[in-house]
């Protein structure tokens, strides 16, 4: 079998297996990792996938990117990943209110980045056994990836975690589904500032290369290929479930959209399974709704942050982006730097018709207000029994309002609904907290609090790794 190959969305690197790029995260030159060639799988090896349980069909996509990895010992990391999840179908589809709803909420955060980042912590934990390294965590979050990253990695013997969220700015429940987590090796760190200093200070710690460098920290944000590609996988398995329950052979996906992640791993998935299978990718945003905007109307100016009922989805540049862009522009490395650096200069980003035509063959789009998330949620409780978080509420909105006769909708729900309580709970009354998170109150947790300051979160690192 062919190598896979990884090269940067701008060309500036020479091409690299699966670890490599799994441990480089963002790629050296700027860009974003990609496989040089998205494989096409062919009918009979689709016939043999339709059956297979969630694992059996992640390993089965995953080795044509990871096949650098001998394939017992990633069938081992698959295993372990999603033996945390509590549904046996991992990510489950059910039918209500005429569209299917694919939960991908039943790992150990009850949100969907559990299912990239529970399989990301372990392929971590087994590369860096392989070169006898380790690795320190940093990130920075406003709640709800921090926790899902923490677990992804939790007594895990090699890899450090630092998460900087911002002091009681985060919903009691975030907060303690982080800072519950008693494993020495997580730091939570509560900085006295906003979630944008956090950030920021994130930011230039990464840039400090030589510190980067002595303490071997690392990243887990969505730009890590291994997050995409883990979700590639549910696409693929609702495809299966949905075809064979409509008896149809096209599907469409209806996607809650923030830094273009998720969808993009759809994106992959249609390349994937050939042509007419997946059909419409629905690419719904909340207020924050400049790739709506763009995909619409060709208009992408970047406006301040809106706060939303769906804080996972309050971006504006959608940093996966350019990972579509590079498709969209012929795989030309050299016309996604010139993209790139044009619109860094300008904030905005230009394109002839032609291409916007091409963009909307490839997605629709719809952004969704706060009164329509309301009233959905109200509706769809009353109508079905069935109660969407405000995230999923998003992408249910924009599924119904882009079905195509005949053709069944999946409409992807990202979060539990008793993760964003306060919006439930407005829709549709005080709701029980679920068992998960009910358990976390009271429990004993550890967090530090320090100030908003470059120079004191390095102290407090090196502190502990010296120690
Ligand atoms: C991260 C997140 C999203 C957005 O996913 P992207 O990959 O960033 O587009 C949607 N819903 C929830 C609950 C999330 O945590």
């Amino acid at each position: 079998m062919k190598k896979m190959n990884y090269i940067s969305t701008r060309g500036g690197i020479n091409p690299v297996g699966f670890k490599e790029a799994v441990l480089m995260g963002l790629a050296r030159d700027g860009g974003l990792l990609l496989p040089s060639e998205i494989p096409v799988v062919d009918d009979r090896k689709l016939a043999q996938w339709q059956d297979l349980s969630y694992q059996e069909l992640a390993l089965e996509v995953m080795s044509f990117f990871a096949d650098d990895i001998p394939r017992g010992d990633l069938e081992s990391i698959i295993n372990k990943s999603y033996a945390t999840f509590e549904h046996p179908e991992i990510t489950p589809v059910v039918k209500r209110g005429g569209v299917y709803v694919l939960e991908l909420f039943h790992g150990p955060t009850l949100a969907f980045k559990d299912v990239a980042l529970q399989f990301l912590g372990n392929v971590f934990e087994y590369l860096l056994a392989e070169t006898n390294s380790y690795m320190n965590i940093l990130g920075a979050t406003s709640g709800d990836t921090g926790s899902a990253a923490i677990y992804g990695v939790r007594g895990k013997e090699r890899i450090n975690i630092f998460i900087l969220h911002p002091y009681k700015r985060v919903s009691p429940i975030q907060e303690l589904q982080m800072t519950s987590v008693l494993d020495a090796n997580v730091f939570n760190i509560a900085i006295k500032g906003t979630f944008d200093d956090g950030q920021a200070i994130v930011k230039s710690i990464f840039n400090d290369i030589e510190f980067k460098d002595q303490y071997c920290l690392g990243a887990v944000n969505s730009i890590n290929w291994a997050r995409i590609l883990a979700q590639v996988v549910y696409y693929i398995y609702a495809y299966f479930k949905v075809a064979r329950a409509e008896s149809c052979s096209k599907v469409d996906f209806s996607v809650p959209t923030g830094n273009f992640g998720d969808i993009f791993a759809g994106y992959v998935a249609r390349l994937m399974l050939g042509s007419g299978k997946i059909g419409r990718l629905v690419l719904a945003t909340n207020d924050n709704d400049i790739l709506a905007r763009f995909i619409n109307n060709g208009d992408y100016s970047t406006k301040t942050v809106v706060h939303t009922s769906s804080p996972s989805m309050d971006i504006q540049l959608a940093s996966n982006f350019e990972r579509y862009l590079y498709f969209l522009l012929d795989c030309d490395p050299l016309k996604v730097t010139e993209t790139m650096l044009r619109m860094g200069q300008t904030g905005s980003l230009s394109m002839p018709e032609s291409l916007i035509k091409r963009i909307q063959n490839d997605f629709c789009a719809q952004s969704v207000s706060e009164n329509e998330v309301t009233a959905i949620i109200k509706e769809f409780y009353e109508k079905t029994q069935y109660l969407l978080d405000p995230h999923t509420s998003v992408g249910v909105r924009a599924g119904l309002d882009n079905m195509f006769p005949g053709r069944p909708m999946v409409c992807l729900s990202t979060a539990h609904p008793g993760k964003f309580g306060e919006a439930v709970n407005r829709a549709v009354g005080e709701q029980d907290l679920p068992p998960a998170l009910h358990a976390l109150i009271g429990k004993q947790t550890r967090c530090v609090v320090l100030p908003a300051d470059k120079s004191t979160i390095k102290q407090f690192i090196k502190k502990q790794v010296d120690a």
